[in-house]
């Protein structure tokens, strides 16, 4: 329910657009909603089907409140059917199974609505029963379909729908999201300015090694900036004993990102406001650097993330990234 309750801040534009449609009454068949992972694709489609559906809703907006409302929100709704990937794939059973429920629809005259999760991951087969059905659309049915990667969805599916990209959230908003659930300042700060959506920075937030990472990478890169020896041994003994998987490797590497791209911000005059505890230690420092070396470090960091995409060692990709960016800062 509080994500439902932050869709309308999250998603102004598109909350206010489907509010107005449904006012006027000119829902289409079937919507494509795009974006990345967390970024609220099926609380929107609930907050639509709700409004669709609510008894009590205003210009459009849903209550969230009354029966319609609380049993779409539970998944309860018998006429709102969801479809998610049994295992990796959505298979043609499914869609079928769909189609079975909505010739039901079609004798009533209910209003009926689906949601295809990860749509992406329809089978072929199952992909073309539903163009089938899409292409046939019956009185009252509204389709959601919803995707991490358009691309991956066939053309003429895509065709048949009108298609919305989420908006990412801004790092204030994040940030303001963050502190609600009772993250601390400096922690909601850095994670509004290291993740792509709410989710990927609560679930961010959740990791217990990552107070220490943020302190321990951001003393290496005090060093890298002093030009301190430290920082080539702080790599296997400070940082990679907090790096146990993937996602690990990504959320330092973005760090590192972070750090670097953020000191062209202090290099020309802007407040640190994002790695506030060192703010001072490396405003100083910075400032003594020219233009051409904090954009050559961005350049760095840049080209570390493309080496990663092939098959190495991360341990060996930071530590060729702390000689580099030691050479750059300091040559
Ligand atoms: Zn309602």
């Amino acid at each position: 329910m509080d994500e439902i309750n932050e869709i309308q801040k999250q998603q102004p534009v598109l909350t206010d657009y489907f509010a107005n449609v449904i006012m006027q009454e000119h829902l289409a068949h079937a919507y494509l909603l795009t974006g990345p992972k967390g970024i609220g694709k099926r609380t929107l489609a609930l907050w639509v089907t709700q409004g669709i559906f609510c008894q009590n809703k205003t210009a459009g907006s849903p209550c969230l409140n009354c029966e319609e409302c609380r049993r779409i929100a539970s998944g309860n709704h018998p006429d709102v059917v969801h479809v998610a990937p049994d295992g990796l794939s959505i298979k043609v059973e499914q869609i079928r199974f769909l189609k079975s429920e909505f010739s039901k629809s079609g004798v009533e005259g209910n209003q009926k609505v689906f949601i295809i999760e990860d749509a992406d991951k329809m089978t072929v087969s199952a992909a073309n029963g539903l163009l089938k059905f899409l292409e046939e659309p019956s009185g009252n049915v509204v389709a959601f379909l919803l995707t991490e990667s358009v691309n991956r969805i066939l053309p003429t599916i895509v065709s048949r729908c009108q298609l919305f990209e989420l908006a990412k959230p801004t790092s204030a908003q994040l940030t303001a999201t963050l502190r609600k659930t009772g993250v601390t300042a400096d922690k909601a700060i850095i994670l509004g300015n290291l993740a792509d959506s709410s989710d990927e920075a609560k679930k961010i937030a959740t990791n217990e090694d990552f107070d220490k990472l943020v302190r321990n990478v951001c003393v290496w890169y005090l060093h890298v900036l002093q030009g301190d020896a430290r920082c080539f041994v702080e790599v296997q003994m400070n940082l990679m004993p907090l790096v146990n998987n993937k996602d690990d490797e990504v959320i330092l590497l973005n760090l590192i990102i972070l750090l670097v791209k953020n000191s062209i911000s202090v290099y020309y005059g802007e407040k640190d406001n994002i790695f506030v505890k060192f703010q001072a230690d490396f405003t100083e420092l910075i400032e003594k650097l020219t233009a051409e070396k904090v954009t050559e470090a961005v350049e760095l960091v840049l080209a570390t993330r493309k080496r990663l995409m092939v098959n190495v060692s991360f341990q060996n990709v930071i530590e060729a990234l702390t000689i580099d960016l030691s050479q750059c800062y300091h040559s």
